[in-house]
């Protein structure tokens, strides 16, 4: 299926109005819907094609595509709101975040399934999202980590 035709089926699934800098704005989504953007990567993204949108129009796509479900808000910590589009097929996952380099990798199935069920069982709260982020050090930084404290082990 092209790109196009994609956006053409979430717009009317979603009763979305399709404008140009719309389409636009989906469109980079799509294409990153491996990576977290923010609204000025977006920007930046949409302006590396030769097209230009102003970061107002972009802010307000993304709302709308927020309303609507299909677009996650992400806040990762250091201030700038970092956005998810939500493909069909792309599993719902949480989030590991490298203290060290700031890496953030994607992972699925940590929290059980029933977790709703279980809140409400519980306490009888009504839960309507949860985001997960659990904080700590990738493989690599951790390594680094681990043989500097052997190093000052050594040392002292
Ligand atoms: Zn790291
Ligand atoms: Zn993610």
């Amino acid at each position: 299926m092209n790109i196009n035709k994609i956006i053409i089926d979430i717009s009317e699934k979603n009763h979305i109005r399709l404008t140009h800098q719309r389409k636009k704005v989906i469109e980079i989504l799509i294409s990153n819907s491996n990576r977290h953007v923010s609204a000025e990567d977006i920007y930046t993204l949409i302006k590396d094609k030769d097209d230009n949108i102003g970061l107002a129009t972009i802010y307000r796509t993304i709302k709308i595509l927020e309303d609507k479900g299909i677009l996650i808000r992400h806040d990762f910590g250091n201030g700038e709101a970092k956005y998810e589009f939500v493909m069909k097929e792309k599993e719902k996952h949480d989030h590991l975040i490298c203290k060290q380099c700031g890496k953030i990798i994607e992972m699925a199935g940590i929290l059980p399934e029933n977790l709703n069920q279980k809140v409400l069982k519980e306490k009888g709260f009504y839960c309507k999202e949860f985001h997960l982020i659990i904080y700590g050090y990738c493989d690599e930084c951790n390594n680094v980590r681990v043989n500097q404290s052997v190093h000052s082990k050594v040392k002292y």
